[in-house]
């Protein structure tokens, strides 16, 4: 690495409870020449509370292609510059993606400053699979797109992980529950690391009479984490084997309808598989 060019710093910060800056977040902060934030405003609040007067400039969805090139020129030339956001980890739906992007296509460092980010809270607290999840960031404000990319989520078998604010919560889990259906478990955190932090958890029916029943419930800022579909390979799997001891018992097609409706699996497609030689 040509130690003339300097690095592009992404510093995770709080989500909410401001004591969960890193040491190491508030070292690289304090020595950076500059540090990029998407609300200098919102950036001056945790900054004056470690102390660090680091100078500031605004960066944001809206002036990131005409800040790229003035960031990438000052890296070239040696200073190490941050980039923070409102809240949680830099680019995970909040801006920078291009900043990044432009830094690596030019040979510039880029280092993580790991920290806070709501999905992961929200995750590892839900109670549900951690092994393999989908971040689907927020979805799209007008109800039908918003039903459509539901609908082709709703097979997906790893748990899914949705960014939601106050005055789309309840449209959000309506939508949830048509079409991943009422009885889909899924958790809805609020407020994560802030006083009024709220874990709801539960079938969907009970969360929309459990949230919709207090506009308080509605207010702050929410993760919805949604239990996975069944793994249709797994349910059959599972099936195949019950099936292979039922017909044993009882006619084939007593058994096929008998394992279809326990596994929600098609009585045709277990009927032919009955069928089969060595089945
Ligand atoms: N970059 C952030 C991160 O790493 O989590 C996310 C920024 S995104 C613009 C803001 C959304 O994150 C909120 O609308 C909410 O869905 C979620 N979020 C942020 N802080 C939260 C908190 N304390 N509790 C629950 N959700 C939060």
């Amino acid at each position: 690495m040509d130690s003339k060019i300097g690095s592009l710093y992404i510093v995770a910060t709080p989500i909410g409870n401001l004591g969960d800056l890193s040491s190491r977040a508030i070292a690289i902060l304090t020595r950076v020449k500059l540090i990029l934030a998407e609300d200098t405003r919102h950036a001056a609040r945790l900054l004056s509370h470690y102390g660090i007067s680091t100078k500031t400039r605004s960066f944001h969805d809206q002036n990131e292609n005409a800040e790229i090139p003035k960031v990438i020129h000052m890296l070239q030339n040696g200073a190490d510059i941050a980039l923070i956001s409102d809240a949680g980890t830099p680019l995970i739906s909040d801006p920078g993606y291009g900043l990044v992007h432009a830094a690596r296509n030019n040979g510039i460092n880029v280092s993580p400053i790991p920290g806070p980010s709501a999905l992961i809270a929200a995750l590892c607290a839900s109670g549900l699979a951690t092994d393999r999840f989908c971040f689907e960031g927020f979805l799209p404000a007008k109800p039908q797109q918003r039903l459509q990319t539901l609908d082709r989520l709703k097979n997906t078998s790893r748990t899914l992980i949705f960014y939601e604010s106050s005055h789309r919560i309840m449209p959000s889990l309506q939508a949830m529950a048509t079409c991943f259906g009422m009885d889909r478990i899924a958790v809805v955190a609020r407020e994560i690391s802030k006083k009024f932090e709220t874990f709801y958890f539960g079938e969907f029916k009970n969360l929309i009479a459990q949230i919709g029943q207090n506009p308080v419930n509605q207010k702050g800022e929410f993760v919805i984490v949604v239990c996975a579909a069944p793994d249709n390979d797994l349910e059959l799997d599972r099936a195949v084997g019950l099936l292979a001891l039922l017909v044993n018992e009882m006619p084939v097609k007593t058994a096929c309808k008998i394992v279809a409706e326990t596994f929600r699996v098609n009585k045709n497609k277990l009927y032919k598989i009955a069928l089969q030689p060595g089945k």
